[in-house]
């Protein structure tokens, strides 16, 4: 017995374990391990730097990019500032993210042909069109953020987060239009453009809110070093074939099992609470606001701030004012007003950013 055990041990003392490692470190960013429809760009063995947004108020910048020659709404080389698309989540057995293929490039899409297919069926038990529902695509957006909520988040530079349509980018686009037919703000442009706040409440997938967006004024210069970092969203994007995409989702459909989330490309860290963080970065935008017009602001520092779902939401305007729009909404542009890095005379980049 004892023989036997040592023959076992001695199968281990090669190198095939070592070459096993190395083959599971060249399939970490393999779609499917992560059910997420983005991975890291190709070439990259960086892993995506994820942005968490936690329960508790948040500030960020919208930094800008360059559509690349797969954006579905933009043209190649134009200024957007966001990938605003439509996925199916939570597709066959891994539970994986995928893009439509119908509503986002007009192509034939299986989950979509199978969701039409049973709609015709009459008499679905509520069990059933419960479960269909799920499988409709769902607006998604991801942007390239700048954290400011704490030294740490800050210094984590360009970080891509992604969040419902409705959660965030419906909202601030009714805080960016200007009333009375005056425009928007270009809230995204790295010379004008604002800060961000907001806050988050809640955590899980049914009591999540999103509320109180503002635009406060940059207390951060956004340097040509960081545009240059900003991803190019549409180059993440995994766009599966019609087939590889029904294969999946008939593998799900055969065995309808729950998985385990796994660990999924790189988490951000535990960042500590620095809460005076935020309040100090509101009062110098507020300050910042009011030297440029003379009179009081109107952002009140968080802790004298009613609880939000009453003051933060009410800031909101009625839907009525923002009924849903083409989804050609996401190409407009970011910087209309010539944000196009490098063509305008800007500030020199100061260290600001820079911690010592
Ligand atoms: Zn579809």
């Amino acid at each position: 017995m004892a023989e036997k055990r040592k023959g076992l041990r001695s199968k281990f003392s090669g190198k095939a374990l070592l070459k096993r490692t190395e083959e599971a470190h060249q399939r970490i960013n393999e779609y499917g391990k992560f059910g997420r429809f983005y991975t890291a760009p190709k070439g990259s063995s960086a892993p995506l730097k994820l942005w968490k947004c936690k329960e508790g108020e948040h500030i960020i910048d919208i930094i800008p990019f360059l559509a690349g020659p797969s954006h579905h709404q933009v043209r190649e080389g134009e200024p957007t500032y966001l990938l605003d698309i439509w996925v199916h989540q939570k597709v066959g057995m891994d539970e994986n993210d995928v893009v439509c293929l119908a509503r986002n490039y007009n192509e034939a899409c299986p989950i979509c042909e199978y969701l039409n297919a049973k709609r015709m069926e009459k008499d679905l038990s509520e069990e059933a069109e419960d479960a269909l529902g799920k499988l409709n695509p769902k607006r998604r957006c991801l942007y390239n953020v700048i954290c400011y909520d704490s030294s740490r988040e800050e210094d984590r530079g360009i970080q891509l987060w992604e969040v419902a349509h409705f959660l965030f980018e419906k909202k601030i686009l009714s805080v960016a239009r200007n009333p009375r037919g005056g425009g928007f703000v270009p809230f995204s442009s790295p010379d004008n453009g604002k800060s961000i706040y907001f806050e988050r409440e809640g955590s899980g997938i049914t009591n999540t809110q999103y509320l109180g967006h503002k635009f406060i004024e940059r207390q951060s210069t956004i340097t040509d070093e960081l545009l240059g970092e900003a991803y190019i969203l549409d180059e993440l994007v995994n766009r599966l074939t019609y087939d590889e995409i029904k294969k999946m989702f008939l593998g799900g459909l055969a065995k309808p099992k729950k998985k385990a989330e796994s660990g999924k490309a790189e988490q951000p860290d535990d960042i500590p609470e620095e809460t005076n963080r935020i309040a100090q970065r509101l009062e110098a935008a507020n300050q910042k606001e009011g030297q440029g017009k003379g009179r009081a602001p109107s952002i009140k520092p968080p802790s004298q701030r009613q609880k939000a779902g009453s003051g933060g939401g009410s800031r909101q305007r009625p839907a009525a004012s923002q009924q849903q729009r083409p989804t050609g909404q996401g190409k407009r542009p970011a910087g209309r007003q010539g944000a196009a890095p490098g063509q305008r005379k800007r500030p020199v980049p100061t260290q600001r950013r820079k911690k010592p």
